[in-house]
């Protein structure tokens, strides 16, 4: 792939109506490369998709929920019918409600199992067979500083995360052309803290989130695995702010 096709890549990204998937896609159409936005909030998309095009970036969006796999191949073929091919899955979409395993939030392990497994599984589902069928492709899987240490409360979304770290590196190791990326953010500026329902646990979390970084700095990262040569892989890139120490 020659430099000029490599800055026109098509990127979809899951979960890009906030946060580290918003900043992704403004970052990497910023650089060139074509981006196709997938969240639930549709409204979201349309406005952060219309200000990368005034800004002449190329933007597309398409509604997602990232628990349908129905709805996973539709975005992904919705990319491939709009720009000819597929180069990048950002499996990003995923939530956080913190609470201790004793408060037995049922509901909120199952969503985060959904989402942040099943989602990124989801992802690997649609856009596998495209990219076995072109010899090329790559992965970036969004894990965390959670898919390396377990916290108290955070049992089942640390779990969630070593799912992820676990899967991309399987994928990895079976996979002779296919590029595989697991990035591990730690405390990152966004909208995940409000997805913890649980008082105790969102005290705990506010203190625990005192350094943060700008989800700016996650988008940058993905674009240096993106960035290589095609004989690259970076498999794995941990970005915390200074100052976080765990
Ligand atoms: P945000 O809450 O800002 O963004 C989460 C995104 O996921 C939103 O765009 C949301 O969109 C989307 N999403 C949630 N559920 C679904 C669904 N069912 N289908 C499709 N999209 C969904 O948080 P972040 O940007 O921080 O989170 C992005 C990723 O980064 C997550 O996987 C998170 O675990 C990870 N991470 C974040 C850290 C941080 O400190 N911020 C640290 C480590 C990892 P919508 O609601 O519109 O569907």
């Amino acid at each position: 792939m020659t430099t000029n096709e490599n800055t026109q890549k098509v990127v979809v990204i899951t979960g890009a109506s906030s946060g580290i998937g918003e900043a992704t896609a403004r970052l990497l159409a910023q650089k060139g490369l074509r981006v196709v936005l997938g969240a639930r909030r549709t409204d979201r998309l349309e406005a952060i998709s219309s200000e990368i095009r005034e800004k002449g970036g190329v933007a597309e969006y398409h509604a997602l929920d990232v628990t349908n796999l129905d709805e996973m191949q539709a975005f992904v073929e919705f990319a491939e019918n709009k720009f000819g091919r597929l180069d990048v899955v950002v499996n990003n979409a995923g939530l956080m409600p913190l609470a201790k395993l004793e408060a037995l939030k049922i509901d909120e392990w199952n969503r985060m199992i959904d989402v942040n497994i099943r989602g990124v599984l989801h992802g690997i589902a649609a856009a596998l067979p495209i990219f076995k069928q072109q010899q090329s492709g790559q992965f970036v899987n969004i894990s965390s500083i959670g898919g390396h240490i377990v916290y108290p409360t955070a049992a089942v979304y640390c779990a969630t995360k070593f799912a992820v770290w676990a899967i991309s590196e399987g994928l990895r190791q079976e996979s002779t052309d296919i590029r595989v990326t697991i990035i591990s953010p730690g405390v990152t500026q966004s909208e995940l803290a409000s997805t913890t329902t649980d008082a105790e646990a969102a005290q705990w979390l506010e203190e625990f989130r005192g350094a943060v970084i700008p989800p700016d700095a996650i988008a940058r990262a993905i674009a240096f695995a993106i960035e290589q040569p095609e004989d690259v892989d970076v498999n794995e890139i941990i970005v915390r702010p200074v100052g976080q120490l765990s």
